[in-house]
Protein backbone atom coordinates (compact mmCIF):
# COMPACT_ATOMS: atom_id res chain seq x y z
CA UNK A 1 0.00 0.00 0.00
CA UNK A 2 1.63 3.56 -1.16
CA UNK A 3 1.75 5.91 1.51
CA UNK A 4 -0.64 8.40 0.12
CA UNK A 5 -3.21 6.43 -2.04
CA UNK A 6 -6.52 8.47 -2.39
CA UNK A 7 -5.17 11.74 -1.30
CA UNK A 8 -5.26 15.28 -3.65
CA UNK A 9 -2.64 17.17 -3.14
CA UNK A 10 -2.03 20.88 -4.84
CA UNK A 11 1.76 21.80 -5.66
CA UNK A 12 2.16 25.01 -6.22
CA UNK A 13 4.96 26.25 -8.56
CA UNK A 14 5.30 22.90 -9.73
CA UNK A 15 6.22 22.73 -13.53
CA UNK A 16 9.77 23.20 -12.92
CA UNK A 17 12.47 23.17 -10.37
CA UNK A 18 12.06 21.55 -6.61
CA UNK A 19 8.00 21.69 -7.39
CA UNK A 20 8.29 19.39 -10.28
CA UNK A 21 10.23 17.12 -8.11
CA UNK A 22 7.61 17.23 -5.22
CA UNK A 23 4.46 16.66 -7.63
CA UNK A 24 6.56 13.53 -8.91
CA UNK A 25 7.20 11.62 -5.42
CA UNK A 26 3.82 12.98 -3.98
CA UNK A 27 2.00 11.17 -6.76
CA UNK A 28 4.55 8.05 -6.76
CA UNK A 29 3.06 7.47 -3.26
CA UNK A 30 -0.33 7.25 -4.70
CA UNK A 31 -1.94 10.84 -4.04
CA UNK A 32 -3.52 12.85 -6.99
CA UNK A 33 -1.82 16.23 -7.82
CA UNK A 34 -2.47 18.90 -8.95
CA UNK A 35 0.40 21.13 -10.67
CA UNK A 36 0.50 24.39 -10.52
CA UNK A 37 2.25 27.01 -12.99
CA UNK A 38 2.25 30.56 -13.41
CA UNK A 39 3.10 30.81 -16.97
CA UNK A 40 5.08 27.40 -18.11
CA UNK A 41 2.33 25.78 -19.42
CA UNK A 42 4.49 23.55 -21.16
CA UNK A 43 6.54 22.15 -18.27
CA UNK A 44 3.27 21.69 -16.40
CA UNK A 45 2.13 19.40 -19.61
CA UNK A 46 5.22 17.43 -19.09
CA UNK A 47 5.06 16.61 -15.33
CA UNK A 48 1.91 15.70 -15.95
CA UNK A 49 2.61 13.53 -18.95
CA UNK A 50 5.65 11.39 -16.45
CA UNK A 51 3.05 11.09 -13.66
CA UNK A 52 0.63 9.25 -16.01
CA UNK A 53 2.84 7.72 -17.88
CA UNK A 54 4.26 6.35 -14.46
CA UNK A 55 0.65 5.30 -13.42
CA UNK A 56 -0.52 8.28 -11.39
CA UNK A 57 -2.97 11.24 -11.47
CA UNK A 58 -2.50 14.45 -12.41
CA UNK A 59 -3.78 17.54 -13.68
CA UNK A 60 -2.19 21.05 -14.43
CA UNK A 61 -4.06 24.25 -13.59
CA UNK A 62 -2.55 27.89 -14.22
CA UNK A 63 -2.95 30.04 -11.63
CA UNK A 64 -0.79 32.72 -10.21
CA UNK A 65 -1.18 32.48 -6.53
CA UNK A 66 0.20 35.72 -5.44
CA UNK A 67 -3.50 36.88 -6.51
CA UNK A 68 -6.82 35.75 -4.87
CA UNK A 69 -9.07 35.12 -8.03
CA UNK A 70 -6.44 33.03 -9.27
CA UNK A 71 -6.02 31.34 -5.73
CA UNK A 72 -9.96 30.44 -5.71
CA UNK A 73 -9.78 29.28 -9.12
CA UNK A 74 -6.93 27.01 -8.45
CA UNK A 75 -8.99 24.84 -5.65
CA UNK A 76 -11.95 25.56 -7.48
CA UNK A 77 -10.23 23.07 -10.01
CA UNK A 78 -9.12 20.92 -7.72
CA UNK A 79 -12.26 20.34 -6.59
CA UNK A 80 -14.06 19.61 -9.95
CA UNK A 81 -11.05 17.34 -11.06
CA UNK A 82 -10.36 15.34 -7.65
CA UNK A 83 -13.04 16.12 -5.59
CA UNK A 84 -11.09 17.01 -1.95
CA UNK A 85 -7.87 18.64 -0.61
CA UNK A 86 -6.00 16.62 1.64
CA UNK A 87 -2.12 17.86 0.80
CA UNK A 88 -1.32 21.20 0.06
CA UNK A 89 2.15 22.24 -0.59
CA UNK A 90 3.25 25.79 -0.88
CA UNK A 91 5.95 25.58 -2.69
CA UNK A 92 5.83 28.68 -5.30
CA UNK A 93 8.63 31.53 -4.61
CA UNK A 94 10.96 33.99 -5.98
CA UNK A 95 14.17 35.21 -4.98
CA UNK A 96 15.76 38.50 -5.85
CA UNK A 97 19.48 38.92 -4.85
CA UNK A 98 19.87 42.86 -4.24
CA UNK A 99 22.25 44.20 -1.17
CA UNK A 100 20.74 47.13 1.15
CA UNK A 101 21.17 49.70 -1.31
CA UNK A 102 19.58 48.18 -4.36
CA UNK A 103 16.70 47.23 -2.32
CA UNK A 104 13.14 48.75 -3.69
CA UNK A 105 9.23 49.05 -3.24
CA UNK A 106 9.01 47.28 -6.02
CA UNK A 107 11.48 44.11 -5.40
CA UNK A 108 10.25 44.07 -2.05
CA UNK A 109 6.41 43.49 -2.82
CA UNK A 110 7.40 41.19 -5.60
CA UNK A 111 8.97 38.83 -3.27
CA UNK A 112 6.70 39.54 -0.24
CA UNK A 113 3.39 39.50 -2.26
CA UNK A 114 4.22 35.90 -3.46
CA UNK A 115 6.61 34.40 -0.97
CA UNK A 116 4.21 35.26 2.31
CA UNK A 117 1.29 37.04 1.21
CA UNK A 118 0.82 34.34 -1.45
CA UNK A 119 1.35 31.68 1.03
CA UNK A 120 -1.05 33.04 3.55
CA UNK A 121 -3.76 33.45 0.97
CA UNK A 122 -3.60 29.89 -0.32
CA UNK A 123 -3.37 28.59 3.12
CA UNK A 124 -6.67 30.46 3.49
CA UNK A 125 -8.45 29.62 0.95
CA UNK A 126 -7.45 25.59 1.18
CA UNK A 127 -8.83 25.33 4.51
CA UNK A 128 -12.06 25.52 2.86
CA UNK A 129 -11.60 22.34 0.96
CA UNK A 130 -9.75 19.92 3.68
CA UNK A 131 -12.06 17.30 4.75
CA UNK A 132 -12.71 16.49 8.51
CA UNK A 133 -10.08 14.06 8.37
CA UNK A 134 -7.54 17.62 8.27
CA UNK A 135 -4.86 17.14 6.36
CA UNK A 136 -1.56 18.78 5.60
CA UNK A 137 0.61 21.76 4.73
CA UNK A 138 3.89 21.60 3.95
CA UNK A 139 5.83 25.12 3.03
CA UNK A 140 8.78 25.66 0.88
CA UNK A 141 11.10 27.80 3.33
CA UNK A 142 14.66 28.15 2.79
CA UNK A 143 18.55 27.85 4.84
CA UNK A 144 18.30 31.36 4.33
CA UNK A 145 15.33 31.81 7.30
CA UNK A 146 17.89 31.99 10.14
CA UNK A 147 21.72 31.48 7.58
CA UNK A 148 20.65 35.33 6.73
CA UNK A 149 23.28 35.31 3.40
CA UNK A 150 24.31 38.82 2.76
CA UNK A 151 22.85 40.39 -0.77
CA UNK A 152 19.20 38.87 -0.53
CA UNK A 153 18.19 40.13 2.71
CA UNK A 154 14.15 40.93 1.34
CA UNK A 155 13.93 37.19 0.12
CA UNK A 156 15.28 36.07 3.57
CA UNK A 157 13.22 37.90 5.15
CA UNK A 158 10.41 36.37 3.46
CA UNK A 159 11.49 32.26 4.41
CA UNK A 160 11.89 33.91 8.07
CA UNK A 161 7.95 34.86 7.66
CA UNK A 162 7.46 31.27 6.11
CA UNK A 163 8.91 29.53 9.33
CA UNK A 164 6.91 31.74 11.54
CA UNK A 165 3.34 31.35 9.91
CA UNK A 166 4.19 27.57 9.77
CA UNK A 167 4.75 28.07 13.56
CA UNK A 168 1.86 30.02 14.02
CA UNK A 169 -0.91 28.26 11.52
CA UNK A 170 0.30 24.93 13.28
CA UNK A 171 -1.51 26.42 16.79
CA UNK A 172 -4.27 27.60 15.16
CA UNK A 173 -5.00 24.52 12.49
CA UNK A 174 -4.11 21.70 14.79
CA UNK A 175 -8.02 21.57 16.50
CA UNK A 176 -8.92 21.13 12.85
CA UNK A 177 -6.39 17.94 12.33
CA UNK A 178 -4.19 20.03 10.30
CA UNK A 179 -0.67 19.78 10.20
CA UNK A 180 1.73 22.42 9.31
CA UNK A 181 5.60 22.49 8.45
CA UNK A 182 8.52 24.08 6.69
CA UNK A 183 10.68 22.44 4.89
CA UNK A 184 14.07 24.65 4.55
CA UNK A 185 16.75 23.42 1.66
CA UNK A 186 20.11 24.61 1.30
CA UNK A 187 21.27 26.20 -2.48
CA UNK A 188 19.42 23.63 -5.32
CA UNK A 189 20.41 23.31 -8.84
CA UNK A 190 17.31 24.06 -10.49
CA UNK A 191 15.76 25.59 -13.37
CA UNK A 192 15.56 28.82 -11.72
CA UNK A 193 18.54 28.94 -9.98
CA UNK A 194 20.36 28.18 -13.35
CA UNK A 195 18.72 31.11 -14.94
CA UNK A 196 18.90 33.48 -12.27
CA UNK A 197 22.79 32.57 -12.36
CA UNK A 198 23.20 30.90 -8.89
CA UNK A 199 24.96 27.78 -9.48
CA UNK A 200 27.66 28.53 -10.31
CA UNK A 201 28.49 30.86 -6.95
CA UNK A 202 26.73 28.15 -5.15
CA UNK A 203 29.60 25.31 -5.74
CA UNK A 204 31.19 27.87 -2.70
CA UNK A 205 28.33 26.32 -0.44
CA UNK A 206 29.57 22.85 -1.75
CA UNK A 207 32.99 22.87 -0.42
CA UNK A 208 31.47 23.39 3.60
CA UNK A 209 28.34 21.09 3.23
CA UNK A 210 29.35 18.71 4.84
CA UNK A 211 27.64 15.47 2.36
CA UNK A 212 30.51 17.62 -0.46
CA UNK A 213 27.56 18.99 -2.85
CA UNK A 214 24.55 20.95 -3.67
CA UNK A 215 21.48 19.58 -3.56
CA UNK A 216 18.79 18.34 -6.22
CA UNK A 217 15.27 18.82 -6.30
CA UNK A 218 14.97 14.98 -5.94
CA UNK A 219 17.02 15.32 -2.54
CA UNK A 220 14.13 17.66 -1.21
CA UNK A 221 10.61 16.43 -2.53
CA UNK A 222 10.86 12.93 -0.45
CA UNK A 223 10.95 15.07 3.06
CA UNK A 224 7.95 16.78 1.80
CA UNK A 225 6.73 13.13 0.93
CA UNK A 226 7.40 12.28 4.83
CA UNK A 227 5.64 15.97 6.29
CA UNK A 228 2.78 14.87 3.77
CA UNK A 229 2.19 11.79 4.90
CA UNK A 230 0.83 9.97 8.50
CA UNK A 231 4.42 8.86 9.15
CA UNK A 232 4.79 12.29 10.26
CA UNK A 233 1.73 12.57 12.12
CA UNK A 234 2.57 14.18 15.51
CA UNK A 235 5.02 16.72 13.76
CA UNK A 236 3.53 20.09 13.13
CA UNK A 237 4.84 23.69 13.36
CA UNK A 238 8.35 22.45 12.60
CA UNK A 239 11.32 23.46 10.31
CA UNK A 240 12.80 20.76 8.50
CA UNK A 241 16.45 21.50 7.10
CA UNK A 242 17.06 19.57 3.93
CA UNK A 243 20.85 20.81 3.74
CA UNK A 244 23.19 18.01 2.92
CA UNK A 245 24.19 19.54 6.41
CA UNK A 246 24.87 22.93 6.07
CA UNK A 247 23.75 25.05 8.16
P1 LIG B 1 12.10 27.62 -9.97
O1 LIG B 1 12.96 26.60 -10.62
O2 LIG B 1 12.28 29.07 -10.34
O3 LIG B 1 10.58 27.24 -10.17
C1 LIG B 1 9.60 28.11 -9.64
C2 LIG B 1 8.24 27.52 -9.81
O4 LIG B 1 7.31 28.42 -9.20
C3 LIG B 1 7.84 27.39 -11.26
O5 LIG B 1 6.99 26.26 -11.38
C4 LIG B 1 7.04 28.67 -11.50
O6 LIG B 1 6.04 28.53 -12.51
C5 LIG B 1 6.35 28.83 -10.17
N1 LIG B 1 5.91 30.19 -9.92
C6 LIG B 1 6.63 31.33 -9.93
N2 LIG B 1 5.84 32.37 -9.64
C7 LIG B 1 4.59 31.87 -9.46
C8 LIG B 1 3.33 32.43 -9.16
N3 LIG B 1 3.19 33.75 -8.96
N4 LIG B 1 2.26 31.62 -9.06
C9 LIG B 1 2.37 30.26 -9.27
N5 LIG B 1 3.54 29.67 -9.54
C10 LIG B 1 4.63 30.48 -9.64
O7 LIG B 1 12.23 27.60 -8.38
P2 LIG B 1 12.97 26.58 -7.39
O8 LIG B 1 14.40 26.92 -7.35
O9 LIG B 1 12.52 25.21 -7.65
O10 LIG B 1 12.36 27.07 -5.99
C11 LIG B 1 11.10 26.59 -5.54
C12 LIG B 1 10.90 27.01 -4.09
O11 LIG B 1 12.00 26.56 -3.30
C13 LIG B 1 10.81 28.51 -3.87
O12 LIG B 1 9.88 28.80 -2.84
C14 LIG B 1 12.22 28.86 -3.41
O13 LIG B 1 12.24 30.04 -2.64
C15 LIG B 1 12.55 27.64 -2.58
N6 LIG B 1 13.98 27.37 -2.40
C16 LIG B 1 14.79 27.21 -3.48
C17 LIG B 1 16.13 26.95 -3.28
C18 LIG B 1 17.08 26.77 -4.42
O14 LIG B 1 18.31 26.86 -4.21
N7 LIG B 1 16.61 26.51 -5.62
C19 LIG B 1 16.64 26.83 -1.98
C20 LIG B 1 15.77 26.98 -0.91
C21 LIG B 1 14.44 27.24 -1.13
P3 LIG B 1 6.22 29.23 -13.95
O15 LIG B 1 7.48 28.63 -14.54
O16 LIG B 1 4.98 28.88 -14.67
O17 LIG B 1 6.40 30.69 -13.66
Amino acid sequence: MKKLSGKVAVVTGASKGIGASIARHLAAEGAAVVVNYASSKTGADKVVAEIESAGGKAVAVQGDVAKKADIERLFAETQAAFGTLDILVNNAGIYEGEALGQITEANFHRQFNLNVLGLILTTQEALKYFGPEGGSIVNTSSIVSTLSPAGTAVYNATKAAVDNLSRTFAKELGAKKIRINSVNPGPIETEGTHSAGMVEPFQAFAAVTPLGRIGQPDDIAPAVVFLASPDSRWITGETLYVTGGLR
